[in-house]
């Protein structure tokens, strides 16, 4: 496994990664992304949102983020097709506004040359709508908008994706505590989280700093698991977890933190149990949503499906068309959980 120093340098070799191109640059993408986020969060800016169709909000950050992911991929990769959550549209509403002209400012501290045309045409370059073949990359430029704006979790997401299966993601989670959210000095320097296939699955401190292996916490029961989930009672059901927490009879409070940030949480030991229950039939999970936190927490040594039990199907396009809802877990108490899920979605 190869694993990266803040400078890119190579720290530790012990076999040759077959991604290892791909993580370095996957790597530095995040990171500046996640540190244009932080410094637009930082400015009274990230607190101006635009609504989107679906009425969900979009910041600046979003955009600027989704730009920057794809310079460093279009440079390094020219030729891979990438999913990316933020559309063009959107982005045209702000081109000449006092918003969209201080974000290409923040675009310009990393990329000094980025003008409104390199920005837009790097936004753009997001359109492909992903599917069984060959390889793409997918991309959450903030996942946790609402997280963002209300200064708690958000994780700027990137995964590379290969026949249909996640094979290499990275989560910068810009305000993740590095002690964790038990700690009360609680302190936001803010963590990346990273995994390849078949290497394990890694965290470092943004701001540098040497990587250290992750791992699920494995409990004897079920019952004595934390449950993690949504902040946003709309994206995961609260009063369905209830019930799954009595049926197991877990007494532990819930953790509630937005984004991918819930697969870094319990990839890393903070919680065991990850639920996303669904608040509607029809709503389908977007693949940017957990390409990256899904490998990150195998090679975690977690298991992550659906309601059901059912393998999440990164193959066909946007959505996780087949599949409802998320249950991460240790394996040893994954089936518990899918157990009684019946009668909880009944
Ligand atoms: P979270 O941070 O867990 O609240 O999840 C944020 C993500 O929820 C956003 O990126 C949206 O894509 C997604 N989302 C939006 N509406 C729903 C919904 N009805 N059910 C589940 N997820 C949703
Ligand atoms: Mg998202």
């Amino acid at each position: 496994m190869l694993v990266f120093r803040d400078s890119g340098l190579l720290v530790k070799c012990e076999t040759m990664s077959k991604y290892a191109q791909e993580l370095k640059v996957a790597l530095e993408a995040v990171k500046s992304a996640s540190s244009v986020c932080h410094r637009i969060r930082q400015s009274q800016l990230s607190e101006d949102a635009i609504s989107k169709k679906d009425k969900s909000p979009v910041t600046i950050a979003d955009f600027a983020s989704q730009a920057v992911i794809i310079q460093h991929l279009e440079t390094a990769f020219p030729n891979d097709p990438i999913v990316a959550e933020e559309d063009l549209e959107q982005l045209e509403a702000i081109r000449g506004s006092a918003l969209g002209d201080s974000m290409v400012g923040f675009i310009q501290d990393l990329l000094p040359d980025a003008d409104w045309q390199a920005i837009s045409s790097w936004v753009a370059l997001g359109n492909y709508s992903g599917g069984a073949k060959g390889r793409f990359w997918t991309i959450d430029p903030i996942d946790g908008t609402k997280g963002f704006l209300r200064n708690g979790q958000y994780a700027v997401a990137l995964a590379l994706i290969e026949d249909g299966i996640p094979v290499l993601g990275v989560l910068g989670c810009p305000n993740y505590p590095v002690n964790g959210f038990s700690d009360s000095e609680n302190k936001d320097d803010g963590l990346l989280f990273y995994a390849v296939d078949g290497e394990g699955a890694y965290k470092m401190t943004l701001d540098g700093g040497e990587a250290e292996t992750i791992h699920v916490q494995e409990v004897a029961n079920a019952g004595e698991a934390r449950f993690c989930e949504s902040v946003e009672s709309g994206h995961s059901s609260h009063g369905r977890s209830q019930k799954i927490a009595d049926a197991l009879g877990v007494t532990s409070e819930p953790l509630r933190i937005d984004s991918q940030c819930k697969y870094a949480a319990v990839s890393s030991g903070e919680a065991s149990i990850y639920l996303r229950l669904p608040t509607s039939e029809t709503y389908r999970e977007k693949i940017w949503d957990h390409a990256a936190g899904w490998i990150i927490h195998r090679e975690a040594g977690g298991l992550a499906t659906d309601v059901y039990g059912k393998p999440l199907d990164f193959s066909l396009g946007e959505q996780l068309e087949k599949n409802l809802g998320i249950v991460a877990a240790p394996a040893s108490i994954h089936g518990a959980i899918i157990q009684v899920m019946p009668d909880i979605l009944a």
